[in-house]
């Protein structure tokens, strides 16, 4: 745990949930990160156990700071229905119609937020990071697996059946290799985190290269080099479906791939521009936040559900922006 000792305020808690870790922070009116903890999603086997738990202590350490938290907000990857607070089904997690927000509102008897993980890093994009002002973006952060928000008018779509934005799913290799839902071919097998380590090892026989190792070996190593061209395209390709579909103003990567920086974003700009012949590509940048945009998106999905203020820049990452990105911002879009 770390963490300064503030005034709490009309803090805020909010709490990312990963197939692996679930990160949870208390939030202040500023926006700044009051205290953080982690725990693992997986302890003793039970995740909804595990959430449940991280919730309580974290109210109990944002009240040893210095005031009752306004509310919270709890984000997690799959079918999340944010209406009735239930998360339909998360595979990795293994959660299947767990009422979340009637649980944790029992809990701890504050206002509940649910939201999905990839929607509510595209509301802190759009809020403080490389989307604000724009109405219409995709984002993909790129982990485990692969999924987007799709923000159209302003809104991010949540779709008919609450399954908008699965393109890690996407076929970008017609009978390709198999993925984990059955199908083969698509986009995650390829491009997340997950599926590259999967594919190195299959290549060099050994398992334990995760996607930095493979982004670092990239110069030296040819099978790095292939699982490495291989994701590239294949994020190329896939984008420009969606372009062709969505005509977003910007894609926004992130994900610890994403933070590769140029030896990942150009071949995936490149791979974008030869798939989109007669139009302009939109620019591609990194998301300003990494691998926090989620939590600081559960933040304001809190804030929101307390009926508190949300500016835009709130909740902004320090330091802003990394360099890298302001310079990508300042470019405009490739011919
Ligand atoms: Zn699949």
């Amino acid at each position: 745990m770390s963490g300064v000792t503030q005034p709490a305020g009309h803090c805020v808690l909010a709490v990312d949930v990963g197939g692996t870790t679930i990160k949870a922070a208390v939030v202040g009116e500023d926006g700044r990160v009051l205290s953080a903890l982690t725990a693992p999603s997986q302890a003793d086997d039970n995740p909804v156990l595990a959430i449940r738990s991280l919730c309580r202590q974290l109210r109990e350490h944002a009240l040893s700071l210095g005031g009752e938290p306004a509310a919270i907000g709890v984000v997690t990857p799959g079918l999340v229905d944010e209406r009735d607070g239930v998360v339909r089904y998360a595979a990795n997690l293994r959660l299947r119609d767990v009422p979340l927000r009637d649980l944790i509102s029992g809990d701890l008897g504050l206002p509940v937020a649910i939201g999905h993980d990839a929607r509510a890093a595209g509301v802190a994009e759009a809020t403080a990071g490389v989307a604000v002002g724009l109405d219409n973006f995709l984002l993909l952060p790129l982990g485990t697996g692969i999924a987007a928000a799709v923000v159209v008018d302003g809104v991010p779509l949540a779709g008919a059946t609450r399954a908008s934005g699965e393109v890690g799913h996407m076929p970008v290799y017609p009978g390709g290799e198999p993925c984990s839902c059955g199908q083969r071919g698509c986009l995650e097998v390829y491009a997340s985190a997950g599926g590259m380590a999967r594919r190195y090892a299959r290549r060099v026989g050994t398992s334990g290269a995760d996607s930095q190792a493979i982004a670092d070996a990239v110069g030296t190593d040819p099978d790095a080099r292939v699982v490495w061209d291989d994701a590239t395209r294949a994020l190329g390709i896939a984008l420009a479906t969606l372009t062709l579909a969505l005509d977003p103003a910007r894609v926004v990567l992130g994900g610890g791939l994403a933070e590769a920086g140029a030896s990942f974003l150009d071949p995936v700009r490149e791979a974008m521009r030869d798939a989109l012949a007669w139009r302009t590509p939109p620019p591609v940048l990194r998301s300003a936040f990494g691998t926090q945009a989620a939590q600081v998106g559960a933040a304001i999905l809190a804030r929101r559900e307390a009926g508190l203020p949300v500016p835009d820049g709130w909740g902004a990452p320090d330091p802003v922006p990394p360099a890298d990105t302001l310079q990508r911002l300042a470019e405009p879009a490739k011919p």
